[in-house]
């Protein structure tokens, strides 16, 4: 069955029964029997799908677990509270004092954060690689145990090779963890690329309507018996009514993300004619350095892309004039966004970036791409062209 198939059915219950797996709320699961009681236990020790406990997820979440699982290609996943709890707990599951991991140096600032701040007093040690490397030779030490990466970045969009990347790891008995918020689970699979465990922000496309806040972590073999075993004792979990609101926005994932892929490419385009605008990042594009390996590795790209403007423009009062574009943090969900980036200046590989730029990064959402543009036109009208 092709994938945007199983989308429309995953979770549903018997038949006849509703279409959508319904909200269960609940602690106590009730039994007529001790008997019912012990063996609902039992098997819960190596089935999640078994319904014994409301900290162990209820039938609403089960359906979730399973249908995130299936997308990205893995023997499981676990749901957490939010992306960032998602990448917390599975570096926490994953790694010990003494360890060292090491981190694609474009990698989302709370995860970086994460580990400088909370992950080192574990006596976890912590290093930064540069996005296009693919031999970890230079950078592993005899206690590096997990390189944890993500492509494209999600500011600037820098691709990584994590079919080689990964063969490096793996022949040095490192494991590879992606956060794939970017691709999702639908555009990008990073355990078919070779990653042992992967993250999914579901606050952003899964959900995909800015009003839910989740997590996934997807593992197969030894590292999902980890996880698992950690999730489950440390008392993590998804409330059912953010389960159901997910599992309902992955129904339209893939057209979504064929509108967000369609305004952004066209945005693209304009962009890259105006005279404000010195550059536009988006790894679809022929213009960006890991377009030949994100064609070769993904099927399609989402709604972000960042635009360098010329040093000196005003991009705050570009920013304040949008109507359509709402300045805010996130992305993922249906309406279009904009915020100013800083790429972190110290990242080894945004040596050649632009200095002195001001850098704006776009969420198109799913309104008509011309209204975006007539929005964007009106504001740059007004603020009239650059003096080149
Ligand atoms: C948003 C985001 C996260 C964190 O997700 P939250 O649900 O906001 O905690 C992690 N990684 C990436 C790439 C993100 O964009």
């Amino acid at each position: 069955m092709r994938r945007e198939t199983r989308l429309c059915h995953y979770g549903q219950p018997n038949r006849p029964g509703p279409a959508n797996p319904p909200v269960v709320r609940a602690s106590t699961i009730l039994h007529d029997t001790v008997e019912s009681y012990r063996d609902t236990k039992r098997r819960r020790e190596h089935d999640d799908s078994v319904l014994s406990y409301g900290r162990r997820g209820t039938t609403t979440a089960h359906a979730l677990m399973e249908a995130i699982a299936d997308l990205e290609g893995a023997e499981g996943a676990w749901l957490l509270p939010s992306g960032v709890a998602a990448i917390s707990s599975a570096l926490l599951a994953l790694l010990r004092p003494g360890d060292h991991v090491l981190l694609v140096d474009t990698i989302f600032g709370a995860t970086r954060t994460f580990c400088e701040e909370v992950l080192s007093e574990f006596g976890v040690s912590i290093g930064l690689f540069p996005c296009g490397t693919t031999d970890l030779a230079p950078y592993l030490r005899p206690q590096t145990r997990l390189v944890f990466v993500e492509s494209p970045g999600s500011q600037t969009f820098e691709v990584m090779d994590l079919p080689a990347l990964c063969a490096c790891a793996h022949a040095a008995g490192v494991v590879v963890m992606a956060d794939n918020t970017y691709g999702s689970g639908w555009l990008y699979r990073p355990i078919a690329l070779g990653c042992d465990v992967s993250i999914i922000a579901g606050t952003k496309y899964l959900g995909g309507h800015a009003d839910v806040m989740m997590g996934a972590v997807s593992a197969s073999g030894e590292a999902a018996a980890r996880l698992r075993k950690a999730v489950h004792a440390s008392g993590q979990g998804l409330a059912p009514d953010e389960a159901y609101a997910t599992l309902r926005g992955m129904r339209t994932l893939s057209l979504r993300l064929e509108r967000h892929e369609h305004n952004a490419m066209a945005l693209a385009a304009w962009f890259a004619e105006r005279p404000e605008v010195l550059g536009v990042l988006h790894p679809a594009l022929p213009s960006h350095p890991g377009q030949a390996i994100w064609k070769r590795d993904a099927s399609g790209s989402n709604g972000l892309l960042s635009v360098v403007f010329a040093p000196g423009f005003d991009t705050e009062a570009l920013l304040d004039r949008l109507r359509l574009f709402g300045v805010g943090s996130s992305w993922g969900g249906f309406e279009s966004l904009a915020m100013p980036i800083a790429p972190d200046r110290s990242r080894p590989s945004l040596q050649d970036f632009p200095q002195t730029s001001e850098i704006v990064r776009f969420h198109a959402g799913l309104e008509h791409v011309d209204d975006l543009i007539a929005d964007l036109d009106a504001a740059l009208a007004v603020q009239g062209p650059l003096e080149r």
